[in-house]
């Protein structure tokens, strides 16, 4: 399970599930056009994506 914390406050969220069908969502980094990069949370069965949680002002980064 991927845990997400702030790199600022040490805040954690463990493990964000997708409500279509509660399937973990996948932490990625997506790099844009631009060599921005964005942090997302994707289902891994397709239902979609959304940004990963911000804490902060700054996007979590999830480990394990
Ligand atoms: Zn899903
Ligand atoms: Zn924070």
């Amino acid at each position: 399970m991927s845990t997400y914390t702030c790199s600022n406050c040490d805040f954690e969220i463990s493990g964000i599930n997708c409500g279509k069908c509660g399937s973990e969502l996948e932490y990625k980094v997506l790099t844009k056009d631009d060599g921005s990069t964005v942090n997302v949370s994707e289902c891994p069965d397709g239902c979609g994506k959304i940004k990963s949680p911000m804490c902060c002002g700054d996007d979590m980064v999830a480990v394990g």
